[in-house]
């Protein structure tokens, strides 16, 4: 049997909590066991000379020497949590059950100190894993919500838009119809969903035939992943016709798009509006067109002639100020004539009424003739006007002559107005197995590079061509564009700035608009 104090020893000395004994009146240890000198990192020789105060932080103290006192009534019996200052100044936190006892004549408080730092490690990272969990949640929860969102903007997009749209799959069934569609076809969407979109609603031709379900846009789309669309006007492209369910037609503009994913089709959209505005507003544009066009001309050519006639002195011999004044008024006049013709060659072309012929052209004769009715602009600016023609008197093209002669005189005249005195500008025609490609060479300006992709936009003239002729107006090449396409032909031009430029024209000699 062990005596009581070898019982004592042991139990001391092997106790898996940290045992220390402290004088209740001043609070200074008695006894320390080996597990309170691992807590604290202090020897049993450094804690016998230290007392409660000297191993807690200081600002807890008020509380620990509170729950001290009431360890000794025996009030209380355990206080958690406290934490216990270690020799390095780290904090362990321990939970301390306490007793009084009296050994000998002298009152103490055992206390025992059971490390929790772990478990507080534990507790901590649980509830940062919880916080980190609930954060996850949150986040799943907003993402959810947000892609709701998005799905019910989507959908009040769709609805809202003011273009009908269909969507369909790759058999070419309706899974979709907004609103509008339903409404500009008098169709129910929930009725079609499923039917193949030829059999929903008839698509007409300009003819007024109907549109064959191999040649349906949305058909074409599900085979050649382009996105196709028909124009809201008359004179760019053909025009369609959607028929409503009573029967009645209306002109459409359509985009169609098919919907790729993985590199396959799965189906396609079908966007499209009612353009029966549109159309009488071009109707409008037209009427007033062939009216302005006589009643602008008429008074030009009347005011041409009457300043003519002054010029000529035929009413009298004009003084050199008179003559000058006169001069000008001319150019003016001149000016205003050729910029409401290009003005109504614009709204023409718009306007669909240009009619294409088809004609014999003998190639030497129209160069010769744009070169005779260009010279005498070239002489009042120096240049000297060539051709590569000469010995090929039955080299010839079916188009349309006045068009071809349009453009080219456009050509000529942008490459004398843009070279400098005494500089060559050859106009010359070659063939191809395909085409004729025309062309006009001169050693000017030139385009400078950044600037050359905007030359064919309305009213756009480049930075060097507004300095060296500020009147220019910026529309001959888009006219010379318009008319191009009329006769299926192709613009194109090589520039270098201060060097020169070519520009081409191809015309093929099987135009796919016969
Ligand atoms: P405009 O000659 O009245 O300015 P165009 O539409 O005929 O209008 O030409 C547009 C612009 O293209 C010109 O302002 C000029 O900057 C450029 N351009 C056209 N042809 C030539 C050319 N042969 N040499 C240099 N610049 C040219």
């Amino acid at each position: 049997m062990f005596k009581d104090t070898e019982k004592f020893q042991i139990i001391f000395e092997k106790a898996g909590d940290g045992i220390l004994a402290a004088d209740i009146k001043t609070k200074r240890f008695i006894f320390a066991n080996p597990k309170i000198c691992e807590i604290t990192g202090y020897s049993e020789n450094e804690l016998l000379k230290m007392g409660v105060e000297d191993i807690h932080p200081k600002k807890d103290l008020p509380y620990i020497l509170e729950q001290f006192q009431k360890q000794i009534e025996g009030t209380v019996v355990i206080i958690k949590n406290i934490p216990v200052l270690k020799k390095d100044r780290a904090i362990s936190y321990c939970d301390i059950s306490a007793w009084p006892a009296k050994v000998g004549n002298q009152k103490l408080l055992f206390g025992f100190f059971r490390d929790i730092t772990a478990r507080k490690q534990i507790e901590e990272s649980l509830k940062n894993a919880k916080i980190a969990a609930r954060n996850v949640l949150e986040d799943l929860q907003f993402e959810k919500e947000a892609l709701a969102n998005a799905n019910a903007k989507d959908e009040a997009l769709l609805q809202s838009i003011g273009e009908g749209v269909v969507a369909i799959d790759k058999d070419g069934k309706i899974i979709l119809m907004n609103h509008m569609a339903e409404q500009i076809l008098s169709l129910n969407a929930e009725k079609m969903i499923g039917k193949s979109l030829y059999e929903a609603w008839k698509m007409l031709d300009e003819k007024g035939n109907p549109v064959p379900e191999s040649m349906r846009p949305v058909i074409a789309a599900l085979r050649g992943k382009t996105t196709t669309t028909t124009t809201t006007t008359t004179n760019t492209g053909p025009s369609y016709f959607y028929v409503r369910k009573n029967g009645t037609v209306f002109p459409v503009s359509i985009t169609v798009t098919p919907v790729i994913v993985n590199n396959k089709i799965i189906g396609a959209i079908d966007i499209f509006h009612d353009i029966t505005k549109e159309k009488e507003a071009e109707k409008l544009k037209t009427d007033f067109l062939s009216l302005a066009s006589h009643q602008l001309r008429t008074p030009l050519s009347g005011t041409k002639w009457l300043i003519e006639t002054m010029r000529r002195e035929i009413l009298g011999t004009l003084n050199k100020k008179q003559k000058e004044y006169i001069d000008q008024i001319y150019q003016l006049n001149e000016r205003m004539i050729h910029l409401v013709f290009e003005m109504l060659s614009i709204l023409r072309l718009e306007g669909g009424i240009e009619s294409v012929k088809k004609e014999t052209v003998l190639i030497p004769i129209l160069c010769k003739d744009i070169l005779i009715s260009m010279t005498a602009a070239a002489k009042s600016m120096g240049i000297v006007l060539y051709s590569n023609l000469k010995n090929h008197k039955d080299f010839a093209i079916r188009t349309d002559q006045e068009i071809l002669k349009n453009i080219l005189e456009c050509f000529v005249s942008n490459a004398i107005n843009y070279s400098r005195d005494r500089q060559k500008v050859i106009l010359g025609a070659e063939e191809q197995s395909d085409a004729v490609v025309f062309f006009v060479k001169d050693s000017g300006i030139g385009i400078p590079e950044k600037e050359q992709k905007k030359i064919f936009e309305r009213f756009y003239r480049a930075s060097n061509a507004k300095d060296l002729k500020p009147t220019g107006s910026g529309l001959g090449l888009n006219i010379a564009k318009m008319l191009a396409g009329k006769i299926g032909a192709e613009i194109s031009f090589e520039s270098e700035e201060n060097k020169g430029s070519t520009f081409y024209l191809r015309v093929p000699k099987r135009s796919n608009k016969e």
